[in-house]
């Protein structure tokens, strides 16, 4: 059995940046020779800003990657055992960080990653999602061993992110009702603290007092979410707390190339579709996604009737082995049909 690991250094706090040597020194990793990573314009200005703090005491060298291939991770890890860097360090969004959890994990050089964006659930999860061809692959690693929030970057990120953040944690409840779903119908086993950790993160949005994305206490509470649903899936192996029907919808709306949605915003409208379908109580999820201003049916989401009805019709065939509510549908089309009128008139 694969061992569990959880970020041993976690900050979520203001001016992260500008006080990173400090942060850095307090973490018990080998700061001799580092490598940060970042993606292009904005995120690689907070780079430069970390390299110009550590310059003096480490080897620093900054590259630049443009996406989420396999190639650009053997292209890392190749600089990585030719020129012996001691610890990555990952600023940037999910692209960013999927590479470098990936890459730490096959090199087995220490993680620091600094998001720059809060828009899904993948910070400290121990997924990567990589391009492999002309595939899109989740694939195992480690939690990253260290995390930093700077919330003063996460406060000045785009809207649409910190939306797309709260629709991913949105969906814990639908994953869940899945998840038992088939430890009651398969037998597949379920692991109760996994679904504690997935529910307190879900909770602690849905219960939160405040509905603004730009209060910095909920950008605090929204971060601790993402963090805890992605410990609740390291702690079962698997995104299985934190993803059921409404993901694989949306993987299956990843595959229509017009539409081009934020990962949280696909996974809120799928997730409120699912709670229909589970006779969840759907109308509250609408109601809370209304007052953040985040689509909820697919007509607000910009997707047409015709296109939802085929994402639906393939989700279940999206992911072998995760049995959802949507095995057990006898006449799926109706329902789906009648889901997406009953939701697009609300
Ligand atoms: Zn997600």
């Amino acid at each position: 059995m694969k061992g569990i690991n959880i970020p041993i250094y976690l900050k979520v706090d203001t001016n992260i940046i500008g006080e990173i040597k400090g942060y850095l020194n307090e973490m018990p990793i080998d700061l001799t020779k580092v490598l940060i990573v970042s993606g292009t314009n904005y995120t690689a200005g907070f780079a430069k800003q970390v390299h110009l703090q550590l310059k003096k005491e480490s080897n620093i060298s900054h590259m630049i990657i443009q996406d989420n291939t396999i190639e650009t991770v053997v292209k890392i890890n190749e600089k990585i055992i030719l020129e012996e860097y001691s610890t990555i360090i990952a600023i940037g969004g999910g692209r960013v960080l999927d590479v470098c959890k990936y890459t730490s994990y096959i090199s087995r050089i220490d993680l620091v990653c600094i998001p720059t964006t809060l828009a899904h659930d993948g910070i400290a999860s121990p997924i990567a999602v990589l391009k492999i061809g002309d595939e899109v692959k989740s694939l195992g690693c480690d939690v990253p061993k260290s995390v930093l929030i700077d919330l003063d970057i996460i406060y000045a990120s785009p809207l649409e992110s910190k939306k797309s953040g709260v629709g991913d944690i949105l969906s814990n409840v639908t994953a869940i009702f899945d998840w038992k779903l088939s430890g009651s119908k398969t037998g597949e086993n379920i692991n109760d603290f996994s679904v504690m950790l997935s529910e307190i993160a879900y909770k602690s949005i849905v219960n939160h007092r405040s509905r603004d994305l730009e209060d910095r206490e909920f950008l605090y509470d929204l971060s601790k979410a993402i963090i805890l649903s992605g410990l609740s899936m390291e702690i079962t192996g698997s995104s299985r707390p934190c993803s059921g029907s409404e993901h694989l919808f949306s993987h299956a709306l990843d595959l229509y190339d017009e539409i081009n949605l934020p990962h949280g915003i696909q996974v809120a409208v799928g997730s409120v579709m699912s709670s229909y379908i589970q006779k969840q109580e759907f109308k509250e999820q609408i109601n809370f996604l209304k007052e953040f201003n985040i689509p909820y049916s697919p007509v607000t989401a910009g997707i047409n009737e015709d296109l939802a009805l085929s994402a639906w019709m393939n989700a279940k065939n999206m992911r072998k082995g995760r049995y959802t509510i949507l095995n057990i549908l006898e006449n799926e089309q109706e329902t789906y049909i009648n889901a997406i009128k009953e939701i697009n008139k609300l």
